[in-house]
């Protein structure tokens, strides 16, 4: 392949060379396995002696094409692709850590990726201790003897806390951790975890990756040593990624940069109008002077991505009336889709949480998350406006 230098060009320009019929769109490899020449062939393909593909649970054309591209993107060397975000959570820590270990995590992650580590994890006898990311200052006293990976969420999902990079990286270093990164709700374009010294880059290709909310995916970046662990369980465990999905999200990473430059002038354009509105107690967006963290999110993301977060004055109920006045807007379980898409957490996804457990993750009552769509700005804004204005008691 050529060396391309940008972005755009690389996620548009690099293609297989696994396509015999001179096809400009890649095909779809709908194989479960592929052809051995002779046994002798296979045995070597088998022994790792020569590089090709057996069998499309290990690999496939498609799965190679998806995620070779992804790891020129984030910069990194090598990678798996895999049927969900979740398989790739998992994977990336279930290949790096065994009994007796003990993990350093970001409080605020990822609904499912909490059930991981709080329920999976200890089975194995694996434990871990939850850090306060916005006192790092704090997590020297987290580190054990036994302490293996360092695994963050930035910005996270739904209260977009901002963790410093550059500051975690130096600690990963210093205690000789693996630094693990789910980079999904900045995606390669806006943040790449590896130049703060991240090992591990894992995403969920279900959301800005796909972008128009058709498949789920999945995907685990880092070098080649520590690659080949996650191939290993992957190839063995078998939660691969479809060639159909990968097919779909290597086509969605060549409009990835179009879009999200869209996504994030939108989500702006909503921060500014939110900050002013009288029925709004206060607006998270990395890229507002006003976020906690506005220095260090300017500092590693080239924008501020295509999520935003305010709090409705009145709570719970105003919050549930607000999802019900939405006209245009999608209630679903998705964010990153061409669709803007509005959640209320306390009323929804987290309603079995107890306060503490809400606080500690960022969730107050009145608590709305708005993934930013490509729809005309002025739509998305009138939308919110009237759902806002009818939500009055
Ligand atoms: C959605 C999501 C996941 C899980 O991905 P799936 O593709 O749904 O399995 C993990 N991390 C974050 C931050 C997410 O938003």
């Amino acid at each position: 392949m050529k060396d391309y230098k940008h972005f755009e060009t690389k996620a548009i320009r690099y293609q297989s060379d696994q396509s015999y019929n001179k096809e400009h769109s890649v095909p779809i490899y709908a194989t479960s396995s592929f052809l051995f020449d002779s046994a002798e062939e296979a045995r070597a393909l088998f022994d790792n002696e020569i590089e090709g593909n057996i069998y499309t649970r290990f690999s496939n054309p498609n799965n190679e094409e998806f995620i070779t591209k992804l790891c020129l993107l984030e910069g990194l060397e090598d990678g798996v692709a895999t049927s969900s975000g979740m398989a790739a959570m998992f994977l990336s820590i279930a290949a790096f850590l065994e009994q007796g270990d003990h993990l350093i995590a970001s409080r605020a992650v990822f609904g499912s990726t909490h059930q991981i580590i709080t329920q999976v994890l200890p089975k194995w006898g694996i434990t871990h201790t939850y850090v306060d990311t916005n006192h790092p200052e704090t997590w020297e006293s987290a580190v054990l003897p036994n302490t293996k990976m360092l695994f963050l969420e930035t910005p996270s999902n739904p209260g977009l806390d901002i963790i410093d990079l550059e500051l975690a990286g130096t600690f990963a270093k210093k205690n000789n951790l693996i630094f693990n990164v789910d980079n999904c709700f900045a995606t390669p374009y806006l943040q790449n975890p590896a130049k703060w010294g991240a090992h591990l880059v894992s995403h969920s290709a279900t959301k800005f990756i796909d972008g128009q909310g058709r498949v789920i995916g999945g995907a685990i970046l880092g070098n080649k040593e520590l690659i080949e662990k996650v191939r290993f369980l992957n190839r063995h465990i078998g939660p691969s990624m479809s060639p159909f999905n990968s097919w779909i999200l290597s086509k969605s990473l060549e409009t990835l940069a179009v879009r999200m430059d869209r996504h994030c002038q939108n989500a702006i354009e909503l921060a500014r109008f939110l900050e002013d509105h009288k029925e709004v107690n206060w607006v998270k967006y990395p890229f507002l002077s006003s976020h906690p963290m506005y220095e260090v999110a300017k500092k590693q993301m080239s924008q501020g991505g295509g999520m935003v977060s305010f709090e409705i004055k009145g709570g719970i109920e105003r919050g549930s009336k607000f999802l019900n006045n939405v006209k245009m807007m999608s209630l679903t379980a998705n964010l990153g889709d061409t669709r803007s898409i509005a959640t209320h957490p306390a009323s929804t996804t987290h309603s079995k949480l107890s306060d503490d457990d809400k606080m500690a993750v960022g969730i107050t009552d009145g608590l709305i998350r708005i993934s930013v769509g490509l729809e005309h700005i002025n739509d998305i804004i009138d939308d919110i406006d009237q759902a806002l204005g009818k939500s009055e008691i």
